[in-house]
């Protein structure tokens, strides 16, 4: 579904990607795990446009997407979470999820993945005509990523859903990512500093330092694999 072959990504003298390869099957999900700083969240901004990679090709569906604009991605199936969620703090949760469907004319599609939205996650029912703003992180990180799959993205960029969230809240938004890739076959790619949870919920995962992919394998095994055990999961 998307290959990235050798994307080396800039911020002005700043070589942030070093030529990364990752490569996700549809229906899949994968966890990109990494030290603060290793390039994940610019991984995610490459694969969505928000940033264009200086070298290599981004490929979705058989389309070369790395020359394309943001818009245009989501168009295609692409949607991404941000980290810090950035949701519209003046808009109602209704409106930020209708801003969501910005790119859609379907309405009573929309209508409908609305009322699957408010199943999901039914904290959102209650809030609805409440300010963005007025939200705990966790409501705020809920909504976001309803927000996301309002575009009824194929695929979905998810970077550090548990980032500030309390155990009891980031565990419910974990169960829901599994049943959001279970239900319609939306492939994740998940971006976390938290990677126990990460590879709990992943099929498999990429490994990251200084720019670079360093290891990629199941979940299982990288769960087992010492030199993550030590880096990342602290055992
Ligand atoms: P974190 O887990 O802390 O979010 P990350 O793995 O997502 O880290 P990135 O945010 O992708 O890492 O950053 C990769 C590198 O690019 C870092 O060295 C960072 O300082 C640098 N960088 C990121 N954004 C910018 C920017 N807007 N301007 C300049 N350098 C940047």
């Amino acid at each position: 579904m998307l290959s990235l072959v050798n994307v080396e990504t800039y911020y002005g003298n700043i070589h942030a990607l070093k030529g990364i390869n990752i490569n996700i099957s549809e229906g899949e999900i994968i966890a990109l795990i990494g030290a603060n700083g290793a390039g994940k969240s610019t991984t995610l901004m490459s694969i969505s446009g928000i940033i264009s990679p200086r070298q290599g090709k981004i490929i979705y569906m058989d389309r070369e997407i790395h020359t394309l604009s943001p818009d245009v991605i989501v168009s295609l199936g692409i949607s991404q979470v941000p980290e810090g969620r950035h949701i519209f703090p003046d808009l109602t949760v209704l409106e930020n999820l209708q801003m969501g469907a910005f790119l859609r004319i379907d309405k009573k599609e929309i209508k409908k993945d609305l009322e699957y939205i408010f199943d999901l996650f039914p904290i959102l029912t209650q809030r609805r005509n409440q300010a963005g703003g007025t939200l705990s992180g966790g409501e705020q990180q809920m909504l976001a990523i309803s927000r996301a799959l309002m575009a009824r993205p194929r695929l979905l960029l998810l970077d550090e859903p548990s980032l500030g969230l309390a155990p009891i809240v980031v565990k419910q938004i974990f169960e829901t990512i599994r049943k959001i890739n279970a239900k319609h076959k939306t492939t994740v790619f998940l971006v976390e500093q938290n990677a126990n949870l990460a590879l709990r919920l992943a099929d498999r995962g990429y490994v990251m330092e200084n720019g670079e992919i360093v290891l990629e394998d199941s979940s299982g095994n990288l769960l087992s694999n010492d030199k993550v055990r030590k880096a990342y999961l602290g055992i």
